[in-house]
């Protein structure tokens, strides 16, 4: 079942390739267990055994990284530079092994040394260096561009604390440090000596003679780790290459000698700080000044390491962008229109005009929300104190970008399209669009509706500007790695060249009327199934059956993510069956995940609503198996990796118009699960491609909500007018699953009657129809298992090898292999 490895790698020392059998594999495992991890086998922990098999596989991943860059260099191709604040990269380990094709050897050197491989694995810690949709991306396009063979590096932040760890405590969400070095990061290399000065703050001085100065008041060191990321077949691998902030000077040894050793140590811990935590929120800039400066430290690093990178090769800095392009990830990285036009004109004396020019032809942009809250914007005042040089460049690039635009006689409003709004704030992605070449979209929707609202009048004035580039994921770790059961049946009915190119999925569209493979197929799903039955079983203590419906709904806890909508639908499936127990229901499991963003209040009380009716509803004898609900903790990509391949249906509920594209819908349709879902971000695209027969859709456009935004919605109408859901209601406020404090959720309850702004209320009756219609279709297994099959062949367009693709020709014009 493994793909043949790339023989041609050698090894660093002999220029021979390194041997991959098993019984060489078992001897490196030992030696490294001795002489790394410095344990013998009568005395290692399962933890040692994972460091001295990720060490023993990590050479294999080494020899090909060398081999990679030095291609890169010899054969001077332009690199792709993936500028993100957030890498949510998950295990490493069986990620490495399944992309060297090294799965076999490693499995039976393991079984011969006595350990469990799959146990192994679980012992890695997970990297959640982001929070979701927008970090995963960034994780899946670094495995495309490798699997790709374009030479790219991601640049981001090495934060000590990911995001935290999520419990719960009588229902409610509790947040616990996320501490994933603690133990040791066996994937990453420092690099002490790759080390830039990031400066803050100070004033600016002109020395007469056209040079200018930048004088700051702190200073801080990035110094980079890397790590290596191998694509399928091992044939490239890419750096992703993360910063940490240290002290410029270890110690204030003045201080320190006169006895004052807390403030000898403040500088240290000053500098620190900026790579201490990642920000527990996508969709809002917290801690304003130090989320500026995280911002700000890795762009200036990232572009310091590639402009030296350039200069080392090529001779004149006026060529760069021939050789270079620089992706930002959403507008976190949007100062990169700023530092780059620093490095250029203060650094390497390029006049500003000029300047400009190549910054453009560099830099791109993708937009990742519409959300006017979740847009980035910075006070001038609190911009300037920390970037004097910066505020400035950016009033040289607004004021010469508005002089042109009024001498184009093109109509437009000076209020959205300029970067500092009155003096007040600074607009970043007003600034990204003017200083990108190209800006994308993440979904065929959220492109057009970019063109039509927030990017309007600059889509008038720059109509070439936006392009789409709809979000994949890497069908790697989304199906070969994740799903063994169905990766093996599929490449014994089509081969295994989906893996590579997962357009070839659809040579399974035959089989979903081929009765044996249906049956090898459900077969698999049940595997699936159960083991995440288990799963359930170990973190929270739930039976459920294997053989109910299992309805998946995990993502971050937002409002305009709808589980709300979910929720309050399970309470009126819980009372009807409550109702007439002895018609026939389908049974259902419901699978609810995710984390709410530590300040968002109304998120909160929405996991304790799901809490409190979880478990209610699993107490109640009346229900039995016909309705339980599992919400499980701390969800993140290990967790994904175990319920994406057990989902029969996903829910993809949100408000139309407000999910920019969603990746989430993707990993589970090809992993066989129909989607209930709105028109909305990917989820109109993959309706298009698995036929309306196969999926359910259901509400609002994003044209209607648009409408009723406009003229008003009537909340309190709505849910007169709807029985079923103002039994729902009227049960939350009766203290139904909070009989210790019946008022708990009346701040949800007074939204619901008198707002709604996310149009639950709007939504809840056809939702409700489509989920009966679900219950109906779901007990004709012949047929849903078909329409299962049918997903997983219909979606390989989703694979994120096809955006890389679309990224490297529309917009950073560089080759694949
Ligand atoms: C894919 C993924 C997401 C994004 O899910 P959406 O449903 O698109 O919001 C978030 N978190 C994790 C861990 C993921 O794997």
């Amino acid at each position: 079942m493994n793909v043949t490895p790339d023989m041609t790698r050698t090894t660093a020392s002999t220029a021979e390739p390194r041997a991959a059998d098993a019984d060489s594999l078992k001897r490196a495992i030992v030696e490294k267990l001795a002489y790394v991890v410095g344990k013998d086998p009568g005395h290692a922990t399962q933890k040692d055994w994972c460091t001295a098999l990720s060490m023993a596989v990590r050479d294999h991943v080494v020899d090909a990284w060398f081999d990679a860059t030095r291609r890169g260099y010899a054969t001077r191709r332009k690199r792709v530079y993936y500028l993100s604040m957030e890498f949510l990269i998950g295990r490493l380990l069986h990620d490495a092994v399944c992309n060297l094709g090294l799965e076999d050897a490693v499995r039976k050197a393991a079984a011969d040394l006595g350990i469990d491989y799959d146990a192994l694995v679980g012992q890695e810690s997970d990297a959640a260096l982001g929070n979701g949709g927008l970090g995963r991306l960034a994780a899946c396009f670094m495995d495309s561009m490798s699997s790709l063979g374009i030479p790219a590096y991601g640049y981001g932040i090495r934060y000590e604390h990911g995001l935290f760890r999520q419990r719960f405590h009588d229902g409610w969400q509790v947040e616990e440090p996320e501490d994933w070095l603690v133990s040791g990061h066996v994937w990453e290399f420092e690099r002490l000596e790759v080390a830039y000065p990031v400066k803050f703050g100070g004033h600016i001085s002109f020395d007469g003679h056209g040079r200018t100065y930048w004088h700051a008041d702190e200073t801080v060191l990035a110094v980079a780790y890397d790590t290596p990321i191998a694509g399928w077949t091992g044939r490239h691998v890419n750096t992703l290459r993360l910063w940490a902030s240290k002290p410029v000077e270890v110690l204030d040894l003045r201080r320190f000698n006169h006895g004052d050793y807390v403030s000898a140590a403040e500088k240290t811990i000053r500098a620190e700080t900026i790579s201490r935590v990642l920000y527990p929120d996508d969709t809002t800039p917290e801690g304003k000044e130090l989320r500026l400066k995280q911002e700000f430290f890795f762009t200036s690093a990232s572009l310091q390491d590639l402009v030296r990178r350039f200069v080392s090769e090529f001779d004149d800095i006026r060529q760069i962008a021939d050789h270079v392009a620089i992706q930002m990830n959403d507008t976190h990285p949007a100062i990169a229109v700023a530092e780059l036009m620093r490095i250029l004109a203060d650094e390497h004396r390029l006049p500003f005009a000029e300047a400009f020019e190549i910054t453009r032809k560099c830099l791109s942009y993708t937009n990742h929300t519409l959300m006017p809250e979740a847009l980035e914007r910075w006070s001038v005042g609190l911009f300037r104190r920390v970037l004097p040089r910066h505020m400035q460049i950016i009033e040289w690039i607004d004021y010469h970008h508005l002089a042109e635009v009024q001498g184009r006689n093109v109509p437009v409003s000076l209020d959205d399209i300029r970067i500092i709004e009155w003096g007040n704030e600074i607009k970043m992605g007003n600034l990204a669009f003017i200083g990108s070449h190209r800006v994308n979209g993440v979904s065929a929707l959220h492109t057009e509706l970019m063109k039509q609202t927030v990017f309007h009048d600059f889509h008038t004035l720059y109509p070439d500007r936006i392009v789409n580039e709809t979000n994949g994921i890497t069908p790697r770790r989304w199906l070969y790695e994740c799903n063994p059961g169905l990766r093996g049946l599929l490449i014994d009915a089509i081969g295994d060249g989906w893996v590579g190119d997962l357009s070839e999925i659809e040579k399974a569209v035959p089989l979903a009327t081929d009765a044996a493979f249906r049956e090898r197929f459900a077969a698999a799903k049940r595997a699936n199934k159960i083991r995440l039955a288990a799963e359930i079983k170990r973190r929270i203590g739930l039976d459920v059956d294997p053989s109910a419906l299992f309805d998946i709904q995990i993502k971050r806890i937002h409002e305009y993510k709808r589980q709300l909508l979910n929720i309050l639908e399970t309470i009126a499936l819980y009372q009807a069956i409550r109702r007439t127990p002895g018609a026939e229901w389908t049974p259902r499991v419901k699978v609810l995940a995710g984390k709410a963003a530590p300040g968002y209040h109304m998120a909160k009380l929405i996991i304790k609503l799901a809490n409190d009716v979880a478990r209610t509803v699993n107490a109640d004898p009346i229900v039995g198996d016909r309705l339980k609900v599992a919400v499980l903790p701390n969800y993140n990509v290990s967790l994904a990796e175990v319920i994406i391949p057990a989902a029969d249906l996903s829910e993809q509920i949100s408000t139309a118009g407000m999910e920019a594209s969603g990746t989430g819908n993707m990993k589970l349709a090809l992993n066989g699960a129909l989607t209930i879902g709105t028109l909305d971000g990917a989820n109109v695209e993959i309706g298009e491609r698995v036929g309306p027969d196969n999926i359910y859709i259901f509400g609002l456009t994003a044209e209607n909500v648009a409408e009723i935004r406009k003229t008003g919605y009537n909340a309190r109408a709505t849910i007169e007018n709807d029985p079923t859901l103002r039994a729902v209601l009227d049960s939350i406020a009766a203290g139904a699953y909070s009989p210790d404090d019946p008022g708990r959720f009346n701040e949800l309850l007074d939204r619901m009657w008198n707002v709604d702004w996310f149009l639950v209320s709007a939504d809840f009756q056809a939702y409700f129809q489509r989920q009966r219609e679900v219950d109906v279709d779901y007990r004709d297994a012949t047929r849903w298992t078909e329409r299962a099959i049918l997903n997983t062949a219909k979606v390989g367009w989703f694979s994120s090898d096809r955006t890389i693709k679309g990224y490297a020709k529309d917009v950073w014009d560089v080759d694949t292999f």
